[in-house]
């Protein structure tokens, strides 16, 4: 009898297979070296892509190695990397863990040594480094070494939930435990970077569209939320009808009394009932 590792195995097998069905295959491709990929991971955090690249490149063009950043006056480097905001914090935070490693590798800063550690030894010398989360150093290891990792950041988090590979309380961090050990050798950064693009593209905080996807066999809430989609014309307004009616019996059970809202609010309820909400 297959065991549950197996069957979630082959789950997690034809989820990666409707994934690169919708968007094609993502082939493994390095993003730099294990420092480039590092400084570039902790510069995104908090930001959004497009400022945290342009920050790295600005870094790059005026300080081409990274000697010149460890050593250039810590002003400098924040006006380099100021569109990536927090760009103080950063900065220090950035020059000290160059520093750091230069110490510790005999004057060179370089990380490609941890290439021969085991992932969990390299996992463990990442969070090591103050402003290095589960998240930045998943991502050093999967982008600059090609490891058996899944970064999970919050929409990843979002469709693993919505898929039930993982609890619906669980955080990244479980989130990647439960689910690196379990996927097949090789397919950790295709279903890392489909994952991610199918969290802005289809399966979105708010409306996603479920009835586009291809992973509906494998989602409960894609079922559920398709089961009660969105009645249109005649039927759209018995619905609001029904709605409204059913926001009048939870206002008059006291939840108007304990939680009171404007009538924008109440519109908005009306509009997430209908349209279906993640709690559905
Ligand atoms: S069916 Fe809907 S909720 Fe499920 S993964 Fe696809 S878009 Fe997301």
């Amino acid at each position: 009898m297959p065991s549950r590792v197996d069957e979630k195995r082959k789950r997690i097998a034809r989820i990666l297979r409707g994934l690169i069905a919708m968007y094609g295959p993502r082939a493994y491709e390095r993003a730099g070296s294990g420092v480039d990929v590092l400084v570039r991971a902790t510069l995104s955090q908090n930001t959004n892509g497009s400022n945290s690249e342009r920050g790295y490149r600005m870094l790059r063009r005026r300080f081409p190695t990274w000697e010149q950043v460890a050593d250039a006056p810590v002003r400098e480097v924040q006006r380099e990397i100021a569109i990536c905001g927090l760009a103080r914090v950063r900065s220090y935070r950035l020059q000290a863990m160059l520093k750091r490693i230069r110490d510790e590798r005999g004057g060179a800063i370089d990380l490609e040594w941890l290439a021969d550690e085991s992932p969990e030894h390299a996992f463990e010398y990442l969070m090591s480094f103050r402003g290095v989360g589960p998240k930045t150093a998943a991502l050093v290891m999967l982008f600059g070494f090609g490891m058996a990792i899944l970064p999970v950041d919050n929409g990843i988090l979002r469709v693993v939930k919505r898929l039930r590979l993982v609890r619906s309380k669980a955080r990244d961090l479980e989130a990647e435990r439960v689910l690196s050990p379990v996927m097949a050798r090789g397919s950790h950064y295709a279903l890392h970077v489909l994952t991610f693009e199918h969290a802005k593209e289809k399966c979105r905080p708010r409306n996603p569209k479920c009835d586009e996807c291809q992973l509906v066999d494998e989602c409960p809430f894609g079922q559920r939320r398709l089961r009660h989609a969105a009645p249109t014309g005649g039927d759209r307004d018995d619905e609001i009808v029904r709605v409204r009616r059913r926001l009048a019996r939870f206002a008059s059970a006291g939840l108007a009394r304990r939680s009171p809202r404007s009538k924008g609010d109440a519109s908005d309820e009306i509009n997430r009932e209908i349209t279906g909400s993640e709690a559905r």
